[in-house]
């Protein structure tokens, strides 16, 4: 059995909060701090620690120095961010705005992003409460929330960690809808993994279904949408959790708000970029063996979010050559819909040989 993880998903990063009880100190000493805030720009610490390299040389020489002793020795030490994924996704970002703090969230990608925020804080309260999941829209910037002191005069102080992970926590699924399966019709491949395979379909890939099957094979789509995220730079891949993130991978966007995921896709193998609409059965990628994957094979789910930490896959059923409906087992070949497209040629039809192959 191929093993399969499509990985990449989601992550966690880790920032610290000021102290303001250090710039209370002394005045001189509270004007020093708010200086260096300004220069290093207003977000978490984490990044006002990373930006000091490139920022402390713009600044005046004494000034910068003290600041820098300031932030290094009374600020908490950045929590070093682990997992690039949720970076990927989304920027986070906190704002001052006299004793309110602000926490933005800001969707890189076209697609729908869910994002949890915890904070963990003393003195604080919440505008809303903690923890919380929001689903960002592709592109947008959102506030998720904003704290402030509850008694203004004692000291306060906040960290926060959050979780990012593509899917929409509104999609509602058509469970009416049917798939086609998502190679040229005509052709057959074996499922190699069905739902809840005991191999790797679970948790979040319970309902994943993968299809034994040659390298460069064609991948069709199998439902209609919008393609919100392509990534198919990666070369790698084996039997391994660490190969996780290096999978290649097409996301379309459904009209019900559901992503359909194809993955393990060949190095430059994708045929769609992100705002292309696609229709049921057009070619979209090649088929690879990239990311966490012992063997060559297309790994196929509708997913929406759980949360910003997990997303969570929905039972569908196919169309195949010999019946509507179909949930697809372990083991068994599914024949696609239809017959092989034929191309037209001065010299008459020319079989397509793209995507033959299967077992
Ligand atoms: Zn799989």
């Amino acid at each position: 059995m191929l093993k399969c993880h499509p990985g990449g998903l989601r992550g966690i990063v880790n920032s610290c909060g000021h102290l303001p009880l250090a710039v209370r100190l002394v005045s001189w000493m509270r004007d020093v701090a708010l200086a260096a805030r300004r220069k290093f720009g207003a977000g978490s610490i984490t990044h006002c620690c990373l930006k000091m390299k490139k920022r402390v040389l713009e600044m005046d020489t004494a000034r910068a120095a003290l600041a820098l002793s300031v932030v290094a020795t009374l600020l908490p030490m950045p929590v070093l961010a682990h997992g690039s994924s949720s970076e990927s996704l989304v920027r986070m970002s906190s704002q001052r705005e006299g004793d309110v703090t602000h926490f933005f969230v800001e969707n890189l990608q076209a697609a729908d992003v869910t994002v949890t925020l915890e904070v963990t804080s003393e003195n604080l309260k919440s505008s809303n409460r903690l923890p919380l999941t929001r689903t960002v829209p592709g592109k947008e910037r959102i506030e998720l929330a904003s704290v402030s002191p509850v008694a203004p005069e004692k000291p306060w102080k906040w960290s926060y960690t959050y979780y990012a992970t593509f899917g929409s926590l509104d999609a509602k699924h058509d469970d009416s809808y049917v798939y086609a399966l998502p190679y040229a019709p005509g052709h057959t491949f074996r499922g190699s993994q069905g739902f809840r395979g005991k191999y790797s379909h679970f948790g979040p890939n319970e309902f994943a279904i993968d299809w034994k099957m040659p390298l460069g094979t064609a991948v069709h789509a199998a439902r209609a949408g919008v393609v919100v995220a392509v990534k198919d730079d990666s070369d790698f891949g084996g039997g391994d959790s660490s190969y996780d993130t290096d999978a290649n991978y097409v996301l379309v966007r459904h009209s019900d708000g559901t992503l359909g995921h194809y993955v393990h896709l060949l190095k430059d193998g994708a045929r769609v970029q992100v705002g292309n609409h696609v229709r049921t059965g057009d070619l979209i990628a090649l088929s690879g063996n990239t990311g966490h994957s012992t063997g060559p094979h297309l790994h196929f789910s509708v997913f929406k979010a759980r949360n910003g930490k997990e997303r969570e896959t929905v039972p569908i059923r196919y169309q195949t050559a010999s019946g509507d409906a179909v949930v697809l087992e372990t083991g068994k070949n599914y024949k696609a819909l239809g017959t092989p497209a034929i191309l037209a040629s001065p010299k008459g039809p020319v079989k397509e040989t793209v995507g033959m192959g299967g077992s």
